[in-house]
């Protein structure tokens, strides 16, 4: 997959690291003893990390919970951090075959007005919410850079933390979103299977996995705060996915020491015409086991567990590893301020929840719902 005309090219074999690491990674060669020494370690290896994620270690699941647990608080302490998307547009053009968004797909397209996202952002802050993540569908065409750059400049206005969840840029485009008041970089690799990603993957730039591999790094060198890293659980094999996601936050984390890594976890969900995809392989068990290795392996990196999940599951989640939680959600473009939505959603939600009731079912946890974790002087 050759870079397209633009994309800007980092000097790393860090991709190569991970999928070299992910490709010899034989979970089932891992026993009963492996998951223990791996638990009784007090900072984990990556053989370790590959160990609880391995099957060895789904028996020792309430074991990994209760590490996860201690680990937590210690770093994070009670809190809870509460956010929520905002999809400013849903234009895209690539062809994820799974996702509700893909430019096939018949779905009522549209795209906020800047009066629109500003409406939408003062309807959302006057939930008490702090911190907005703004999220496109991928498509320079319909919102380029400047388009994402006004829609920070407004978020700066309402949020005191603002992050973006949007196609692959260039780091001067990274810094220009970071100019205008955004400081997290999120973006799911989706699969780590090169060969699998281009299956699923049809069309658009999106094809090029190594631009977007070294998306986070390059949101780094644009000055970003914090990147997050995140594969679809359910399109390829989980454990390989969820190895190499662990693999390239930790690298990246050693190159760049200050660098605030966030994980989210996301499971394949039900989109509009298309009931068929449904998350493979990965119940809940799986998805407690994948959280729990990753917040073992790095305890201090923020863990978001989003509305593909339900109420239940993510209540139970807070109170183990997840230190970040979306609320009021609305994956359809617009809604938030006057009810009428413009646009389709991208795929189907599990936790309808406003932001009160997440705020209370976090206190009902024991644990203190955190609007800003961060001030700026
Ligand atoms: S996953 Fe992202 S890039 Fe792919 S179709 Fe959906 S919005 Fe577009």
């Amino acid at each position: 997959m050759e870079y397209m005309e633009g994309m800007e090219i980092i000097d790393s074999n860090m991709m190569g690291q991970v999928i070299d690491a992910m490709n010899s990674y034989d979970y089932d060669r891992y026993t009963e003893n492996d998951v223990r020494s791996a638990l009784a370690r007090e900072t984990l290896t990556p053989e370790d990390f590959a160990a609880l994620l391995s099957p060895a270690a789904l028996p020792f699941l309430e074991d990994m919970a209760q590490r996860a647990q201690i680990e937590t608080r210690k770093h994070f302490g009670n809190s809870i951090a509460m956010f929520t998307p905002l999809y400013i547009a849903n234009y895209c053009e690539n062809y994820c075959i799974y996702c509700g968004f893909n430019c096939y797909n018949k779905i009522r397209r549209a795209k906020l007005s800047s009066e629109e996202i500003e409406s939408e952002m003062q309807t959302i802050s006057e939930t008490g919410l702090q911190e907005i993540l703004i999220l496109t569908g991928e498509s320079r065409k319909m919102s380029d850079v400047d388009y994402i750059a006004d829609a920070c400049r407004i978020a700066k206005k309402y949020f005191k933390v603002v992050g973006v969840e949007v196609y692959p840029m260039n780091s001067d485009e990274y810094a220009k979103l970071h100019q205008n008041g955004a400081d997290f970089v999120t973006v799911f690799q989706e699969t780590y299977n090169s060969d699998k990603y281009e299956t699923l993957h049809l069309e658009g730039h999106k094809r090029i996995f190594p631009y977007r591999f070294y998306a986070q790094e390059r949101a780094l060198k644009g000055g970003m705060r914090g990147v997050g890293f995140a594969a679809l659980l359910g399109l390829d094999d989980f454990r390989k996915d969820a190895f190499a996601t662990g693999m390239h936050a930790y690298l990246l984390q050693k190159k760049y020491p200050h660098a605030e890594i966030a994980f989210s976890c996301p499971r394949l969900r039900p989109i509009i015409n298309n009931d068929k995809i449904n998350p493979k392989d990965v119940h809940e068990p799986q998805l407690l086991q994948v959280i729990c290795a990753y917040r073992i392996f790095m305890p201090f990196a923020s863990i978001t567990i989003s509305t593909r999940e339900c109420e239940r599951f993510r209540n139970n989640v807070i109170k183990i590893a997840a230190t970040k939680i979306s609320a009021g959600v609305d994956v359809g473009i617009g809604g938030h301020s006057d009810g009428e939505k413009k646009g389709d959603e991208q795929f189907e939600i599990s936790d309808p929840r406003n932001v009160d009731e997440v705020f209370k079912a976090i206190e009902e946890q024991g644990l203190q719902p955190v609007m800003s974790d961060y001030i700026y002087v």
